[in-house]
């Protein structure tokens, strides 16, 4: 038996390593595959380069399959692979990151085989030697958001998992580990390609939100669209993205794909400077797991302030260009 770990990337071609999210996966399914004694594969799809395939053996990962056909996502293109791994590997459990995609692709694996998937989890072990029911497998996952730790057992084989975004840090294994790397060519109908990423402005820049380790958050406060500019290249001079608020995206001043929140996108970034956000619960419910919060914000009564590890009561007008005036300058010695 083998626990499979769909492995989502930060960027295309070969030298694309795992994503952030994919490394919090690939720890979390480690340990998944250890408490059943059974070795850990992981899915990547496109072409993987020796270089990439040094970064999943750092991670405990003995078998890779590189899945040709569907390099471009493709949520059922991508499940339809998945599920006839699942036999090829005579899988007992598939684990994703709790993503966008890491979800959506479950969600079309659940359908196909037939099985439930255990969203969010935080954590997951065997239950019996047999890791299937009836032992099953004990779960911890989140519900609400977040609010809620749920204790479950769930009897299925395959049991199909995610991971909580903020359950797990990435830790690489001992190391030592070698990688078998096969090719994987799953059969596909036209239909299973019939929804596919053409473009990805966040990838193509190179970082995605879900998964970047700086995010430079916007709110009502930055006062209207033309006011992102600035955040932009903040972002961009600390080797981040923009992310918003739901306040700034009702108001069409940015898209709904950079909105952070309980009905955006959960992120978990080693630093999440929010300019002019309040801290509504909604939007807290999606960057609660950042390591450090910064705000930046001119009432030191809104709610974001007690959340923060460090708050600058101030208008970020003046705070935000003397932040970029003071890395480029820092950029341009250097
Ligand atoms: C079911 C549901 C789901 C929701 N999902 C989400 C979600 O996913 N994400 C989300 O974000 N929200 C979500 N919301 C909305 C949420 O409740 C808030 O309304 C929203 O987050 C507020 O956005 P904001 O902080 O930008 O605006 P506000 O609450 O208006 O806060 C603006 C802040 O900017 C500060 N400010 C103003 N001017 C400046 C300045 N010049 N310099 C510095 N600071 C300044 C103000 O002091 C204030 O604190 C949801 C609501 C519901 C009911």
């Amino acid at each position: 038996m083998t626990v499979l770990c769909l492995v989502e990337r930060d960027g295309a071609g070969p030298d694309a390593g795992p994503a952030d999210a994919s490394l919090r996966a690939l720890t979390f399914a480690r340990s998944v595959a250890g408490s059943a004694g059974v070795n850990l594969a992981a899915v990547l799809f496109g072409p993987v380069s020796a270089a990439a395939g040094h970064e999943l053996t750092r991670y405990g990962v003995t078998a890779g399959y590189a899945v040709t056909g569907a390099e471009r996502y493709a949520p059922l293109g991508w499940a339809r692979a998945l599920a006839g791994l699942i036999g090829q590997a005579s899988a007992g459990a598939v684990v994703a990151a709790g993503t966008d995609r890491g979800h959506e692709v479950m969600a079309h694996l659940g359908a196909i085989t037939g099985q439930p998937v255990a969203a969010n989890c935080v954590s997951a072990a065997c239950a019996s030697a047999e890791a299937g029911p009836p032992g099953g497998w004990r779960l911890v996952r989140h519900r609400w958001a977040g609010s809620l730790l749920e204790d479950a057992v769930l009897e299925a084989r395959p049991a199909l998992l995610t991971v909580a975004v903020d359950a797990v840090a990435a830790e690489p294994a001992v190391p030592g580990q070698t990688l078998a790397m096969v090719g994987y060519q799953p059969e596909l109908a036209d239909g299973d390609l019939a929804v596919q990423a053409a473009e990805s402005a966040e990838r193509t820049a190179g970082v995605s939100l879900a998964t970047a380790r700086v995010v430079v958050g916007g709110g009502r406060g930055v006062g209207g669209p033309e006011g992102f500019t600035m955040l932009e290249e903040l972002a961009g001079l600390l080797g981040g993205t923009v992310g918003v608020s739901r306040v700034v995206t009702s108001q069409g001043w940015r898209p709904h794909k950079q909105q952070v929140g309980q009905t955006g996108t959960r992120i978990s970034p080693e630093l999440y400077l929010a300019c002019g956000i309040s801290g509504a619960i909604q939007h807290m419910a999606g960057c609660q797991s950042a390591k450090h919060i910064v705000a930046v914000n001119t009432d030191p009564e809104a709610p974001i302030i007690s959340r923060a590890d460090y708050a600058v009561i101030a208008d970020l007008n003046e705070v935000i260009p003397a932040l970029v005036a003071a890395l480029r300058q820092r950029a341009g010695s250097a």
